[in-house]
Parts: C-alpha cells; sequence; structure tokens
C-alpha cells in the first residue's frame, strides 16, 4: 500500500470518525462524559499528543510520568478521604482497576487455595472478567428490592476462601450505591479486604456531598474500606485511558506488583497490567484534571445532578416509562411500566441524536434504559427528545418476537453451535444482510430477540458477531494452500 500524504490522511480520519457517536455535545449518554468545557477538551488533547511517545515503562526514565501520577494520586486523596497513607496507582481504565484489585487481594492470600471474591449481582462485569481473567471464583449476592447489595446476605456468603468484598458507589446498572459501611464492617470481620467500585461516582459523590445531599458513607472514612477504584476518564471528564485505583496503605498493594529479574533483559517492574504504558492519557488527565480544578469540579458536578434531578423527575412523569431507582448519582435506569417497548424507545431517541443505552433483562427484571449525564447534558433538550420518542414508539408498537424462535433461542445451548449456526443465527438476527455483516438502521429486533435468549446464549451470539467484524480487509474463510 502506497503511503498517503498528509492531507489524505486527516481527510481520511475525519471520513472515518463521521460513523462514530459524538464525544461532545452532552447527547451520547453512555462510554463519553463531556464537562462542555472546549478550552480544557483542547488543553488535554496537546497533553497527550505531547506525552504520546512517553514510556511510563520506566518513571526513572520518564520523572514526569511519575510526577502527575503521584499529583493526581493527591488530587483524589480528599475526595476519597484518604489517610495520610494512603497510596495509588493509575491505570488505563476501571476495569484495569478493578482486575488489579481482585488479583492483588488474590496473591495477598497465598494461604487459600481456591480463593472467591463476594460480590452483589449489581457488581461491574470487569469483576465477573478478573475471575474468569485470575481463576478466582465469582460469589455472586443477590440484591434486595431497593437494588442495593444486601449486606447482610453479603456477610453471609463470605466464607475461608474469600479473599475480596466488593461493593459499588454507585452501581453502573441501577445508579445506587450499596451499604458499605455494613458490607465493610462483615469484611473487615471476616479479615478479608474491601473494595469499593466507585468508578462512575468517585468524581461526583465526593462534591454532591459537599454540595449538601444525602450520600451513603463510601471512602477509607468507613472502617475495613481497603480499595477504591475511581475513573478519571468518566467523571474527572480526562480523555481516555485514566482510572485510579487507590489503596489505605503501601502494604495493600505489594502484591499488585510485579517484578521478574530471571531472564537476561532488563528487570521487569510493573504495578498495572500494562507494561510499556503510553504517557498520553497520564498528561490529558494531568491536565484535566488541574485545569478543572476542586472548584470547578464542585460547580460541574452541581451540573450534572441538576441535570440528573430534572431527567429523572421528568422520566417518572413519562406515561409507560418508571425509574428503576431514585438516583444517588448522575445514572439513571428506566424500565416500561405499561405497553413500551424500551429498545425501540432507544432507537427513536437516536433518530433524534440522543444515544441512550439499552440494558437487557435479568432474572426476573425487565429490560431498562440507561442514561449517564454529563455536567454537559441539557435536561430540557433531553426530555423534549424522551417525549417524542415514547410517543413514536407507542405508535410502533411492540417489537414482535416470533414465538418459536423465541423457544428455540431458550433452548439452544451455545457449546454444541458451530461456525455455519451462529452465520444463520447472526443472519436470521438481522446482523447480517446477505452475507454483509453490520449494525442495521434500528437494534431494537436484535435487543428483542437478544433478550429473549439466555445470557449464555446472547454472549456466543455477540462474540460470533464481534469475531467476524474484526477481520481485515481480504479475509477468507478458505485459504488457498498454494499460490500464496
Ligand atoms: C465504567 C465502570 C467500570 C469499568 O470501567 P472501564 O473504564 O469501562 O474499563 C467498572 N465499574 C463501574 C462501576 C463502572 O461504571
Amino acid at each position: 500500500m502506497a503511503p498517503l500524504t498528509p492531507d489524505q490522511i486527516r481527510t481520511r480520519l475525519i471520513d472515518l470518525q463521521a460513523d462514530d457517536l459524538p464525544v461532545h455535545g452532552g447527547r451520547t449518554l453512555a462510554y463519553v462524559y463531556d464537562a462542555g468545557l472546549a478550552e480544557v477538551d483542547a488543553l488535554a488533547r496537546e497533553a497527550v499528543a505531547a506525552f504520546a511517545g512517553s514510556n511510563g515503562l520506566d518513571p526513572t526514565a520518564f520523572p514526569s510520568l511519575l510526577a502527575m501520577e503521584n499529583d493526581l494520586v493527591g488530587f483524589a486523596r480528599p475526595l476519597v478521604d484518604g489517610p495520610d497513607t494512603m497510596v495509588g496507582t493509575l491505570t488505563s481504565g476501571g476495569t484495569e482497576s478493578c482486575l488489579l484489585a481482585v488479583q492483588g487481594a488474590r496473591d495477598s492470600r497465598p494461604d487459600v487455595a481456591s480463593p472467591s471474591i463476594v460480590v452483589p449481582d449489581t457488581v461491574h462485569a470487569a469483576f465477573h472478567k478478573a475471575g474468569h481473567y485470575f481463576g478466582v471464583r465469582v460469589v455472586v449476592v443477590p440484591t434486595g428490592p431497593d437494588h442495593r447489595a444486601d449486606a447482610a446476605a453479603m456477610a453471609a456468603a463470605i466464607d475461608e476462601t474469600t479473599v475480596l468484598v466488593v461493593a459499588s458507589a454507585p452501581s453502573y446498572a441501577d445508579g445506587v450505591v450499596d451499604p458499605v459501611p455494613e458490607i465493610a464492617a462483615a469484611a473487615a470481620d471476616a479479615g478479608v479486604r474491601c473494595h469499593v467500585d466507585a468508578c462512575i461516582g468517585g468524581w461526583v459523590l465526593p462534591y454532591a456531598a459537599r454540595l449538601g445531599r444525602t450520600v451513603t458513607p463510601w471512602t477509607f472514612a468507613v472502617p475495613g474500606v481497603t480499595s477504591i477504584s475511581t475513573d478519571l476518564h468518566k467523571y474527572a471528564y480526562a480523555p481516555k485511558g485514566a482510572s485510579l485505583l487507590l489503596h489505605r496503605d503501601p502494604s495493600l498493594r505489594r502484591a499488585q506488583y510485579f517484578a521478574h529479574a530471571g531472564w537476561p533483559g532488563y528487570t521487569m517492574l510493573n504495578a498495572t497490567l500494562q507494561s510499556t504504558r503510553s504517557g498520553g492519557p497520564t498528561a490529558g488527565a494531568w491536565a484535566t484534571v488541574r485545569a478543572i480544578g476542586d472548584a470547578g469540579y464542585l460547580s460541574l458536578t452541581e451540573r450534572a445532578l441538576e441535570a440528573t434531578d430534572a431527567i429523572a423527575t421528568g422520566i417518572a412523569a413519562v406515561d409507560g416509562l418508571a425509574l428503576v431507582a431514585v438516583p444517588d448519582s448522575t445514572l439513571v435506569a428506566a424500565v416500561a411500566d405499561g405497553p413500551l417497548d424500551v429498545f425501540t424507545v432507544c432507537d427513536e431517541m437516536a433518530a433524534r441524536g440522543w444515544f441512550v443505552q439499552p440494558q437487557l433483562s435479568y432474572g426476573d427484571r425487565p429490560p431498562s434504559l440507561h442514561v449517564a449525564i454529563s455536567a454537559a447534558t441539557d435536561p430540557t433538550d433531553f426530555l423534549a427528545a424522551l417525549g417524542a420518542a415514547v410517543a413514536a414508539a407507542r405508535a410502533a408498537g411492540p417489537v414482535p418476537v416470533d414465538p418459536g424462535v423465541a423457544e428455540l433461542l431458550r433452548t439452544l445451548d451455545p457449546a454444541t453451535l458451530g461456525d455455519a449456526e451462529f452465520d444463520l443465527l447472526l443472519a436470521a438476527g438481522g446482523l447480517a444482510d446477505g452475507g454483509e455483516l453490520g449494525l442495521p438502521e434500528r437494534m431494537a429486533p436484535v435487543n428483542a430477540l437478544l433478550d429473549v435468549a439466555p445470557p449464555a446464549l446472547r454472549e456466543a451470539v455477540l462474540v460470533a458477531f464481534l469475531d467476524r467484524l474484526a477481520r481485515p480487509a481480504g479475509w477468507s474463510a478458505a485459504p488457498i494452500a498454494e499460490g500464496r
């Protein structure tokens, strides 16, 4: 392939980005978080670019990155009521912070042969990923009708194999804070670590409390909390690739380090899953946090919380929709409380320029729609669009799923399916049009089908879909043995 000219590259990048969701404007209500501060964003992008080639692998070679990391941990300390002994690690994101919390807990207990963690059923999927990666059993405890972790049931689930107990502040799906004091106390009584997953609330709840709102205690001020994850690339409004994993003291962090001197190369010394680590996200997060500052976050949080209140009140007033819970932070989830298809509402919102995230049914919970509200989100515009979207969804009626297909999906065992069957399922689901893979214009029919499938089949079908999407041009199922 001939090299492209700089102008061709720029044009092509702009063309490619045209199909992406917008990262500014406050209308993409998942994946991106928008402060609405154009100058800060520009500054952060400059910082990312300036440090994109720097390597956090060796902090003695790039002391700038260590200085910025220590600065970020220092900024976070008062937010999480960190004691003087608190330390932290900058990671690539919430999932890496959660993975490391589990890895560190596991490796701090070499005496436990078959380690497990105790989590509420609303815990982020990152903890299931950690269990899968690190061979740690995940003991899932059902939440109560208020969607908060059941502290007594979690206490009862702790046994001699438990190396970590997890609570969320707040949970992603429902946006409510778990009873951290009771959970942390039970963990401490058993001599077990307690991690608070504040990936999405860590930069919101401290300011909410300062704004006079009632916030369930969730920080290091709660006895028994040993570590906290808080994402910079969510409500600290930093560019992607930055989260903090904070530990009450250095002894709790120790098992997280990996060192290897037993090879002929450099002694590898890592605090994170990554070894070579771009300085871009570090500098981008540092620039954002220092440019916005404490007073800036207080007013951004006030704006986001007021928008959340307005949106929650507005949703509760929509005929056909009900809140899953009164939000404790900036996340709102809603279910249908009448004949309304929430997946169609998501499609109708998309048609009006708003990305609202669908959440499939889980156990006896119906499907829901989910929004993460940023400082830049205008609640009046949102509610106007939602009113119109609900009216259009009602007019469109429910998305029918053929009962025979539904029965098939309920009973199919994904373990028995091969490539050919997945090809058929993807075509039947509307994810392959005449052999061409891609997303259809409307996602509601796809979501309706996925929703009747059990979780294991959903996972298998979506993995098959992603596997087929992620193939280079010219890929072929039938390699030609000769002549290549
Ligand atoms: C977003 C989130 C995560 C995972 O973070 P990523 O940055 O997407 O890897 C974990 N826990 C909670 C509560 C979250 O909201």
